[in-house]
């Protein structure tokens, strides 16, 4: 469904940056930029500047930056097109659909009728609230939980009547299609064919994505029967795939960011009560194990997670598997046991909201330590045992994808058990030759195939890095010349027409750097320089010079955060307070010719050298006599460009 190129431009036209960051920072105006607390972490002091000439955003503290665009991308994870959507409705811009199959339609049609009949189901419930039978067993139960209003509200708990037929007859009424409530298992159909409400009786917790919409319901049963499960969920349906969905990811996303930390309890009361005492960074896995597709949500926001249960044995089992299922996603993982019996909801309610956030802080530990210190406890050591818990925790550490982050946990585990590193690493070894033997088997290798060491077992001497001088900043410096003062003129010297000397005449910076590389034959050697190069010498061709916008805004992910970067200046932060200070910077701006000028030379020489050094290298070995003048008039040819750049540049060389 691709949004054509015309769309997309109009939407970059029309949207302001400032605007629409506005809509989820609260932004100052500051100079010719805003600036205001960074969304992205928490700060006091404002480090996040929106530049509205630039049609850029840059947050000094976590160094994101990007477009309109990139920063729905990555403030409220759209894709592309989701947030080229969002802003299109922003600013009442249609953005035409593919005609779709009748099949596709038929399948957005549903996935639209269910999510319509679930927001139907939760305003119903909600409401219920304010019915006498609901405020009587629904509210009051709440109320006795200690939940507040506005956490009621927040999560948006509810009430299901005790009757059969209380959400039939209001979505009757309301003109729903009752296929489309049954297929969310709200409504269940007896072999009779009659219909009737599957929850009755219970207090509702709706379960969102990540965008605020209902994908099915938790509830909970207000009797004291055993006969009654006490908790019923909806299933599993076109909209809700229980092993992707996070019970309170809508609520806490945005504190899991700032955090960058995520809190993993069990169930939804636990989420609601961290809430109410103020730690909104948590979420349940809820009614189900915890799956792979659930830690890579989390894993969209921050790489921490921490496992809060119940320190009893289930618990325990539990946070094992929690373990390694995160290690396993390359995540970090803490753990913060419960006294036994005791959950993050009961917990809450028995302390002041500090007491809480003090024994967050106070129990978390490494999940090495943890493993260790619980089956420690119960192996008073015994030698056997404890090897048999060694050889657990360098199981877990063998599902590290990465390698220093395993050998940061040998170390520790080195430093935990009194354990040379050598022999865990030589144990760890063992194990992931013998996992990667079973991957190969599963995969129809044999055994012969001779397999790398993950981590080295004896330390071999540091490689020397390869000789060379590294032009990537150089490179970069033209470009971000080029995309900040593009069309400014500078200078050069011509001959005059009629011969008589020579004069001057104004060209564009970016004329002026393309001819300078063509003149010696100099083509960039960084990929993501090149790029943009490539795009300002094809409109050259059209007498064109695109602006930094063109660039930042472009549809190539590279070049766009490529552009970003090299335009954000940390200047802007110190604007308001040379102004202050009376102080006029000699801006960039103001000494343009001389810095263009610098920048291509210095690179121009440095290029030339290099090229000229490695023919040097050709040089030694055997060529025929054609090559080998080849390479001497161009050795010559370098020699003259650099001894004119070092002339202009006033620098002697030996040559
Ligand atoms: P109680 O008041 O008896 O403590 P509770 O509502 O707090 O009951 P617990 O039995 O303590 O429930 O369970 C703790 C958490 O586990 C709850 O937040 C609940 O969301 C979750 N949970 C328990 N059973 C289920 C289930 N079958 N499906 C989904 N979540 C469940
Ligand atoms: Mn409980």
């Amino acid at each position: 469904m691709r949004i054509p190129q015309h769309i997309i431009d109009q939407i970059f036209e029309t949207a302001r940056i400032e605007e629409v960051i506005g809509q989820f920072v609260n932004l100052k105006k500051s100079g010719s930029n805003y600036k205001g607390l960074s969304p992205f972490s928490s700060e006091k002091t404002p480090s996040f500047m929106v530049s509205p000439a630039k049609g850029i955003f840059k947050d000094f503290s976590s160094g994101k930056g990007g477009n309109v665009v990139s920063f729905l991308m990555e403030h409220e994870s759209y894709s592309y097109p989701e947030a080229l959507r969002w802003l299109g409705k922003y600013y009442n811009i249609e953005i035409p659909e593919r005609e779709l199959t009748p099949e596709e339609k038929a399948k957005l049609d549903e996935r639209d009728s269910l999510f319509i009949a679930n927001a139907f189901a939760e305003k119903f419930f909600t409401d219920q609230l304010e019915s006498e039978e609901g405020r009587a067993i629904g509210l009051s139960y709440f109320l006795e939980r200690g939940y507040r209003d506005d956490v009621i509200k927040k999560f948006q708990l509810g009430y299901s009547p005790d009757k059969s037929d209380a959400l039939i007859k209001a979505a009757d009424e309301g003109g729903h299609n009752l296929e489309f409530f049954e297929k969310l298992g709200l409504v269940k159909e007896k072999e009779n064919g009659d219909r009737f409400d599957f929850f009755r009786g219970r207090v509702m917790f709706p379960i969102h994505n990540l965008t605020g919409r209902v994908l099915g319901f938790g509830g909970r049963t207000l009797k004291k029967s055993k006969k009654t499960a006490k908790y019923f969920n909806s299933p599993e349906s076109p909209i809700y795939h229980k092993s992707d969905v996070l019970y309170g990811i809508y609520q806490s996303r945005n504190s899991i960011r700032n955090k960058d930390l995520c809190y993993l309890v069990e169930g939804y009361t636990d989420v609601i009560s961290m809430h109410q005492s103020g730690i909104e960074n948590v979420v349940a896995s809820s009614g189900t194990a915890l799956t792979p597709g659930q830690i890579r949500l989390i894993k969209r926001f921050t790489p921490n997670i921490t496992i809060l249960f119940d320190g009893d044995p289930a618990g325990i089992r539990a946070s094992f598997r929690g373990i390694d299922l995160i290690l396993e996603e390359g995540m970090n993982v803490k753990v913060v046991p419960f006294p036994e019996g005791e959950d993050p909801d009961s917990y809450s309610k028995r302390v002041s909201s500090d007491e809480l956030v003090a024994y967050l802080e106070e129990h978390a530990q490494d999940f090495i330590s943890y493993k260790s210190n619980t089956v420690l406890a119960e192996t008073k050591n015994d030698p056997i045992k404890k090897a048999g818990l060694i050889r657990e925790v360098l199981e877990s550490i063998a599902l590290v994808p990465n390698q220093i982050s395993r050998s940061v946990y040998i170390q520790q585990t080195s430093q935990q058990f009194e354990i040379a590193e050598q022999t865990l690493i030589s144990e760890l070894n063992k194990i992931l030759r013998n996992n990667q033997k079973k991957d190969r088997r599963e995969q129809g290798y044999t055994d012969a195939d001779t397999l790398d060491l993950i981590v080295p077992e004896t330390k071999t001497p540091e490689k020397q890095p390869a000789p060379g001088i590294d032009l990537d900043y150089q490179e970069f410096d033209l470009i971000r010349l080029m995309l900040l003062y593009g069309s400014f003129g500078v200078e050069v010297e011509i001959e005059s027409e009629d011969g008589s000397g020579t004069e001057k005449i104004e060209i564009p910076v970016v004329q002026f750097i393309l001819e300078e590389l063509e003149e010696s034959d100099i083509s960039l050697s960084n990929e993501r320089a090149k790029l943009i190069l490539n795009e300002f010498q094809i409109a050259a061709r059209d007498g064109i010079i695109p602006n930094l916008k063109h660039f930042v805004n472009h549809e190539n992910q590279e070049i766009s955060s490529c552009a970003v970067n090299l335009s954000a200046d940390r200047h802007y932060l110190s604007e308001n307070w040379t102004k202050m200070h009376n102080i006029y910077p000699e801006t960039e701006e103001m000494k343009l010719q001389r810095a263009v000028e610098e920048a291509v030379w210095i690179y121009k020489l440095r290029r030339v050298r290099l090229m000229k050094a490695e023919l040097g290298v050709r040089l030694k070995n055997k060529l025929s006599p054609d090559e080998e003048a080849q390479v001497m008039s161009t050795i010559i040819k370098y020699n003259e460009i650099i001894s004119v750049i070092s002339d202009k540049l006033n620098i002697v060389v030996a040559k």
